[in-house]
């Protein structure tokens, strides 16, 4: 026995012992262990270890047992074999995905400049010719898009990094935008298109709607594109609602060439088509269904097909998607593509930007034509643009002009987005500025990625003028600037000019309506309160929150009485967070603003007195 255990190797030897243990102690019949042994020529081979007892004493202790060993170092061998030969295909897979997006992620830059320069010609007055190649420059790109978009989706299913969104979206503008998608389309070829959804259907969900309307668009565009005449219907059905979910069914039936039973199987294979002459006639990857599929794998889904040859074909498939309380998220509306007319985009962006003319963008980007592309839609909209060539270039723009927003390139020598934007509003003259990542992925990983280091938004590329439009609108205030301009100065001797963020009113009632006095008080204090901001951020990260609230009291008294209401208002909130032992940023960085935007209209109210 002794012998027999010092040969097994030493990190088999604890289970062995257990399993034979396990079998004295009567807790399992038979002892069946693999193991490894070593040999008189100091190699190890594996064994199959299997043994029985045969009898027992009295006392229950076993006494004799019975068993047999096979060597399977063979086998072992083999197996060890196949799971690294697995490993590495499974290595070379994650390989050439990688490959696969990577590239596709390269290919889509110039993409974005073919694109973008396309729309801002096609803005141009040309003559029809040139129009007409435009158009088909315009149509031919979007075209590559979305045959780059197939790959890099295909290749990010393959690799297991598509990421689901769940989000509420609202079913009817999902119809809508499929209906506007192929409208034209479907005029062209005169074919019957139906749209049916049935009573009762929940229409705020929560789902992946971008990605059900993948699937959706893949189908309907095989259905026209393999139709010549009748009819093609989008229907939409409910099955049944149960624990807040509403079981859906869509199904796209066409009547048009149709699939034979012997090639239906193919359908959902990457990269095949049933037929290579089909390829020819209609063109296409031969990845859309392979990509749905798997998009469908992801939530718990799965295709079924009809479909007889010469008669038609319907692809369906069910979703459990959640039912959004009502009235609770603002649904995720998805954006039909337009045709356009001469002039009609400069016009479009020109009324989108009314409320923002004259304000300056910085564009950080390192793609010259992707700079291009965005400040002309800049320029369009009425806004003045500054460009960046990278992150650092970024800092040293912002150390010396103001601007009114920072569209911000993700990937870029030098320095790139995520670190640009820390150093950006580590720098609390900084913190409400708005910062816009321009990202290639509209994942929510990427979006997480770029409020994670305190942007304030993010726009898909190829940006698209818009879009770009409606999030600069939405994001820069056009009455509060993040940084106030230093007001004017005071139209009559009698009056202030306006401050904002003071209640001059209030502080001069205080001083019995001497004017004097008062601007007295306010050079007074913002000399004695310059750097106070500063010492208060460095005492509070060093720990001293005591000494910090210190200043932050002294300060407030003073900002009371010259009616300095709002820096009044956020350093009492600030002193109150201290006091109870907490420093937090983001009211810090809301206080160094308001802080800093008090001493430009003191100084701005200071300098318009003394002139
Ligand atoms: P592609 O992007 O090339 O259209 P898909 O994966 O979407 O690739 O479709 C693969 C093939 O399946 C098509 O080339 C066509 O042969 C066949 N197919 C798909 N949908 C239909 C349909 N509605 N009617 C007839 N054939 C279809």
């Amino acid at each position: 026995m002794e012998e027999w255990t010092q040969r097994i190797h030493p990190d088999d030897t604890a289970a062995v012992m257990a399993d034979v243990q396990s079998c004295f102690d009567g807790a399992t019949p038979h002892y069946v262990n693999e193991h490894r042994v070593l040999c008189k020529d100091g190699s190890y081979k594996w064994i199959l270890d299997r043994g029985i007892i045969i009898d027992r004493d009295a006392a229950g202790q076993p006494t004799r047992m019975t068993g047999t060993h096979t060597d399977v170092t063979a086998r072992r061998m083999a197996a060890e074999a196949l799971r690294n030969a697995k490993a590495l295909a499974e290595e070379n897979a994650r390989a050439k995905s990688e490959f696969l997006a990577n590239m596709s992620h390269e290919i889509r830059t110039p993409m974005n400049g073919v694109i973008g320069l396309t729309q801002l010609a096609l803005n141009l007055p040309a003559s029809a010719e040139l129009r007409d190649y435009l158009e088909k420059i315009a149509a031919s790109s979007q075209n590559l898009l979305s045959i780059l978009n197939d790959i890099l989706d295909f290749s990010k299913l393959d690799a297991g990094q598509m990421p689901l969104e769940l989000e509420p979206f609202d079913l009817d503008a999902m119809v809508d935008n499929l209906r506007g998608l192929f409208e034209a389309q479907i005029r062209a070829k005169q074919l019957d298109f139906k749209i049916q959804v049935q009573d009762g259907t929940p229409r705020d969900l929560v789902g992946d709607a971008l990605r059900i309307q993948q699937v959706l668009t893949n189908l309907l565009s095989n259905a026209v594109k393999f139709t010549e005449r009748g009819q093609v219907v989008l229907a939409i059905t409910l099955q049944k609602i149960e624990d807040g979910h509403a079981l859906l069914n869509f199904c796209v039936e066409d009547q048009g060439i149709g699939i034979a039973e012997e090639d239906q199987e193919k359908l959902f294979r990457a990269f095949s088509q049933v037929d290579g002459s089909i390829t020819r006639r209609f063109g296409g990857t031969g990845l859309g269904l392979a990509i749905s599929q798997s998009l469908l794998r992801l939530m718990d889904s799965r295709f079924s097909v009809r479909s007889a040859l010469g008669q038609g074909s319907s692809f369906s498939f069910e979703l459990r998607l959640g039912i959004a309380a009502e009235h609770l998220d603002r649904p995720r509306t998805l954006r039909r593509r337009t045709d356009r007319q001469a002039g009609e985009l400069a016009h479009k962006l020109n009324e989108m930007g009314h409320a923002l003319h004259g304000r300056t963008v910085l564009v950080v980007e390192d793609n010259e034509v992707n700079q291009r592309v965005v400040c002309e839609f800049l320029k369009l909209a009425g806004l003045t643009s500054v460009v960046a060539n990278n992150g650092q270039e970024a800092l040293n723009v912002l150390a010396q002009q103001r601007v009114d927003a920072v569209l911000m390139d993700m990937h870029m020598p030098v320095m790139g987005g995520a670190e640009a934007t820390e150093k950006i509003r580590a720098n609390p003259e900084f913190a409400r500025l708005p910062i816009i990542a321009l990202t290639a992925g509209a994942t929510q990983e990427e979006r997480q990625r770029c409020m994670n280091c305190g942007m304030n938004d993010f726009i898909a590329k190829p940006v698209k003028p818009e879009t770009l439009l409606e999030t600069l609108c939405r994001r820069i205030s056009p009455a509060a600037d993040y940084v106030a301009e230093p007001p004017l100065p005071a139209a009559e001797g009698g009056g202030f000019p306006d401050a904002p963020g003071f209640d001059l009113d209030y502080a001069l009632e205080l001083l019995g309506g001497d004017r004097e006095l008062l601007l007295e008080l306010l050079g007074l204090f913002g000399q004695s309160m310059e750097g106070i901001s500063d010492k208060i951020g460095a005492e509070a990260t060093a720990g001293n929150l005591t000494a910090a609230r210190n200043h932050a009291h002294k300060l407030k008294g003073s900002a009371a009485n010259c009616g300095a209401k709002a820096l009044c208002d956020i350093v009492t909130q600030l002193e109150n967070e201290l006091q109870a032992g907490r420093f937090e940023t983001a009211t810090f960085a809301a206080f160094a603003a308001e802080f800093e935007r008090t001493m430009a209209t003191i100084a701005a109210i200071t300098a318009a007195a003394n002139a």
